[in-house]
């Protein structure tokens, strides 16, 4: 991450504003073609927006980035312990707002892509985990982000070997049963 300890001592950009009425953005969703038992039949569970997001840096972007404060606790316990390993973990994204996911949504609509193919690779607004505050996508010197070779690099070797132990784990694996496409950059923390 970019963010040196000494960057702390300087004040935070303000967070994003949480996401309007939910049950106004969800009705959007479903008028782009989003099924109304989209939760039920993949499996997922609707995700809420925390009420604190705490500053975790920079992502490779230069944008800052937000996590729910035990998540971003935890995820800095995580980069600490990589770093000491010589391992580089870098941050894509983090927390995302049920708006934001929509617009993804639109914007991929607008270019002509159906909604079942962009609902294999995005989650439908008020289902990712990024909604909640817990969920980082990560990626490492080297490799495009966001892309499956990922599952190849040192980095990931590292998570696999190491993320639980500070609560992260891989929520899409090959062969998910939520239907979503392999994403070994995508890792969400759980409460234990
Ligand atoms: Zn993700």
């Amino acid at each position: 991450m970019a963010d040196s300890p000494r960057s702390m001592d300087h004040p935070h950009p303000a967070p994003p504003p949480r996401s309007a009425e939910r049950t106004v953005l969800l009705r959007r969703a479903r008028a782009l073609g989003v099924p109304a038992d989209y939760g039920r039949v993949r499996g997922l569970p609707p995700m809420r927006e925390p009420q604190r997001l705490s500053f975790i840096g920079h992502d490779v972007h230069g944008r800052p980035q937000w996590l729910a404060p035990r998540a971003a606790t935890a995820l800095r316990r995580l980069l600490r312990a990589s770093a000491a390993d010589r391992v580089t973990i870098d941050l894509v994204s983090a927390f995302r707002t049920i708006e934001y996911q929509l617009e993804i949504l639109e914007r991929k609509c607008a270019r002509g892509q159906s909604i079942d193919e962009i609902l294999r690779v995005s989650a439908a607004p008020g289902y990712s985990e990024h909604h909640s505050g817990r969920a980082v996508d990560l990626t490492t010197p080297g490799y495009v982000p966001l892309e499956e070779v990922f599952e190849h690099s040192p980095a990931f070797a590292w998570l696999q070997r190491h993320a639980a132990d500070f609560g992260f784990r891989m929520s899409y694996p090959r062969g998910n049963a939520h239907g979503i496409a392999h994403e070994p950059w995508h890792w969400c923390w759980h409460a234990r």
